[in-house]
């Protein structure tokens, strides 16, 4: 104990303690900080063993309205690569990402992309839907078209990548046969927040939401009215709500269709802009797609 006081008194004496830190920076490991746990996941499969992967945001936290905090800051700044969405998802964070751009590799998975892959709404303001991830085809391209930064970093794990991309690869094969088996008349979504217009697009959904692609903008009672008034005209069989957002808003249109003398099903919970709580049987990139793909084929079949 004493000469722990001992030497910390030298150091402030010395004012030299700093030339122990060079040392302390090369035990530690290449440190990548990815925004969500979609990006987390592919990353620990396609980067080396020797790299640590640290992911901001934790399931149920909605990205679009995320600020972050001084630990979040500091985490960006001694990260060696900062891998985000892009395309404006991470809202607040975007420009703090262009800034650090200058300074270190930053990826921007969803900006590699062509643009006649994207889906630009109606009412975003120019923008394009970030949420790609939802077909499971174009996330599977991005992840391929980072590639050549992973390499650049030089822990790019090009057999961990080929496996995991196989994987994904598996997995848009098992949505597209499984959305294929609910009849053609009840391929409807109905959502919380417009997550899925990628994934209506690739397996042959339609797809309403409430509100717009991000969830800074308010519903009205407008948009639930609407929302009823397709539910009874087309018979519509269940709604879904979304980890990352108040159930107010679907049980608002339950209710309104009720009004109506009508039912309409809660069709279970989707994982849209996060993956789940652990236990949740649906933590990770791979299991959260198939999650929501079993929750809309049993709501809807
Ligand atoms: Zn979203």
């Amino acid at each position: 104990m004493k000469k722990i006081v001992l030497l910390a008194v030298i150091c402030l004496g010395a004012l030299s303690c700093s030339q122990t830190e060079p040392k302390e920076e090369q035990e530690e490991k290449f440190l990548v900080v990815a925004t969500t746990a979609m990006l987390g996941d592919a990353m620990e499969e396609m980067l080396d063993t020797t790299v640590e992967v640290v992911t901001l945001l934790g399931p149920g936290i909605d990205p679009h309205v995320y600020n972050p905090t001084k630990k979040v800051l500091d985490h960006l700044a001694e990260a060696d690569i900062v891998v985000s969405h892009g395309l404006h998802f991470e809202g607040r964070m975007q420009d703090i990402f262009e800034k650090m751009s200058r300074k270190k590799t930053v990826i921007f998975l969803g900006n590699a992309l062509p643009e006649s892959k994207l889906i630009e709404p109606e009412d975003a303001g120019g923008f394009y839907d970030p949420h790609i991830w939802s077909d499971v085809e174009l996330w599977k391209e991005a992840l391929v078209a980072s590639i050549p930064q992973l390499e650049k970093s030089g822990h790019y794990n090009k057999e961990g990548a080929e496996e995991y991309l196989k994987k994904v690869e598996d997995l848009h094969a098992y949505a597209a046969s499984q959305v294929q088996s609910i009849p053609q008349k009840n391929r409807i979504l109905l959502t919380a927040h417009d997550a899925f217009s990628y994934f209506a697009k690739a397996y042959g959904l339609e797809v309403v939401a409430l509100q717009g692609i991000s969830t800074v903008a308010e519903y009205g009672i407008k948009d639930v009215e609407k929302m009823v008034d397709l539910i009874v005209e087309r018979d519509i069989k269940a709604v879904f709500s979304e980890s990352s957002i108040s159930p107010r808003s679907m049980e608002a249109v339950m209710s309104g269709v009720e009004q109506q003398g009508r039912e309409v099903k809660l069709g279970g919970i989707l994982y849209a802009d996060a993956p789940g709580e652990k236990g949740s049987g649906a933590e990770t990139y791979l299991t959260m797609v198939k999650h929501n793909v079993d929750e809309i084929v049993a709501a809807l079949k």
